[in-house]
């Protein structure tokens, strides 16, 4: 596929804004890629629908091919229709005890995820109480039971004659008189969605405050573990999802319409069978996965970091013999602004953060006029050599460009700025030292 994709960005050279066309062909790889990754076609519909509005018209970065640009602003959209940021689990304060409920089909994974979240929770300084309410299973309340001992985590257990939502309560007053602050509940599973699993549910979620109700899918079911979280989202009604068996070969298309159709945020993905395969959910990585384009992700990176490398070997090349005048300034503003947002690029620096409000306003569109106007009013002599500037020069500039001499000074001083700033990285501009932000 990925080889596939690669051709269409070769097929698509034209440069400047993005057109219908140029989208369409790029998102029909996408929408492939989309399905391919199992994930459902309404989402893939709604989606195709957004990206193409997003897109067209839009400028293609420097450095990068129109489909390549295509891809761009479809990672970023799969980013944000996961939720962006890395969702936590909600705890109360202080030790006022925080309950779980897992919840979700049989297999899905809810006994070991249960135990391995309790050990990432007692690793972060909790005291959890893991119980074990699937009675229909002899053989579940025992998984717990060694699990949690290899968690070094108790289980709060009353064996299988007794109801779920009785052992849930006796387990809450156990937890409250033993001063644990975290109570995971160990539901029990049904192979389909079904009516007495749900009552179950519903009768421990109105018995006792049930603060967070996390449900458990199988990444393997695709399809499935959709429409599972869409009808646990309606009936029970859930706060998290977390998502199993990503370490098997799905590309885990369902992460994306989870969200989508059932509203609720994953959490953490479990990546295996290992008590420590549990991780937090981080929408960047599940995009690329799903988009199965690795590649091409790197490949736009590259060519990010590498803009027009040509201009900026000269430039350095010009800063290096001192002859750096306000033509490139200007030049050097305009390729930043290309390069959409240098505070991307500054960010991976150490240390910039200091700086990044200078650099941002030297970018900003309105400012950037100004000084292209202050600039254009000089003479080439004048920008090629900034050193002849004197006070009438400046305000001839400052009559010429429509504002007060004080602010030809400021640009001048921004200038200077700019020059040392790029004697101390060359790099910056997107030469040699450019390709360290790229892979
Ligand atoms: P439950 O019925 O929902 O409680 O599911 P279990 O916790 O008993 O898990 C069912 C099976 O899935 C077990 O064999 C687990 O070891 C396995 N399992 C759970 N999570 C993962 C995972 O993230 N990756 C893999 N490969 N297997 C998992
Ligand atoms: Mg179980």
């Amino acid at each position: 596929l990925t080889d596939k994709l690669q051709n269409v960005f070769k097929n698509l050279r034209s440069k400047g804004r993005l057109t219908e066309a140029d989208v369409k062909t790029a998102l029909k790889e996408v929408k492939m890629a989309l399905l391919e990754a199992d994930v459902s076609y309404k989402v893939v519909k709604q989606f195709m629908k957004a990206v193409q509005e997003r897109a067209v018209g839009q400028d293609v970065m420097t450095g990068l091919n129109p489909g390549q640009m295509v891809i761009k602003i479809v990672n970023e959209e799969l980013v944000r229709l996961m939720g962006s940021e890395t969702t936590e689990i909600a705890f109360k304060p202080g030790n006022e005890i925080t309950v779980l409920m897992m919840v979700g089909l049989q297999g899905a994974g809810k006994t070991t995820t249960t135990a391995k979240l309790a050990g990432k929770l007692k690793a972060k300084g909790k005291k959890p109480l893991l119980v074990a309410c699937d009675v229909y299973r002899p053989a579940a309340i025992t998984q717990l039971q060694v699990n949690g001992e290899k968690q070094g985590v108790d289980v709060f257990a009353m064996g299988d004659k007794q109801k779920p939502v009785n052992i849930a309560k006796a387990a809450l007053e156990y937890a409250k008189v033993n001063s644990y602050n975290t109570v995971l509940i160990d539901t029990a599973g049904r192979l389909h969605i079904d009516e007495d699993m749900m009552a179950e549910l519903e009768e421990i979620k109105s018995n006792l405050t049930v603060d967070q109700t996390l449900l458990v899918v199988d990444a393997m079911t695709g399809q499935d573990a959709v429409n599972v979280a869409e009808t646990f989202s309606e009936k029970v009604g859930i706060d998290g999802v977390v998502l199993t068996k990503l370490d098997g070969d799905t590309r885990g298309g369902a992460a994306l319409s989870i969200k989508a159709i059932s509203g609720k945020p994953i959490l953490y993905v479990g990546m295996g069978e290992k008590l420590s395969d549990l991780e937090q959910f981080y929408p960047e990585r599940m995009a690329s996965r799903i988009l199965g384009m690795g590649d091409v992700m790197s490949l736009i990176e590259k060519a990010q970091a590498n803009i027009d490398e040509e201009k900026a070997k000269q430039m350095e090349q010009k800063i290096k013999k001192a002859s750096f005048g306000f033509d490139d300034y200007l030049e050097s503003m305009n390729q930043m602004k290309n390069m959409g947002g240098i505070s991307s690029v500054l960010s991976m620096l150490p240390g910039m953060s200091a700086q990044m409000g200078d650099i941002e306003s030297m970018v900003d569109e309105k400012e950037l006029a100004r000084k292209e106007a202050m600039i254009l009013s000089m003479t080439p002599q004048e920008r090629a050599n900034p050193d002849i500037l004197n006070v009438s020069r400046k305000n001839r500039i400052a009559r010429g460009a429509g504002v007060d001499i004080s602010e030809v000074n400021r640009m001048v001083k921004q200038f200077e700025q700019a020059k040392k700033m790029m004697k101390q990285m060359p790099g910056l501009m997107g030469g040699k030292g450019g390709k360290k932000f790229g892979k």
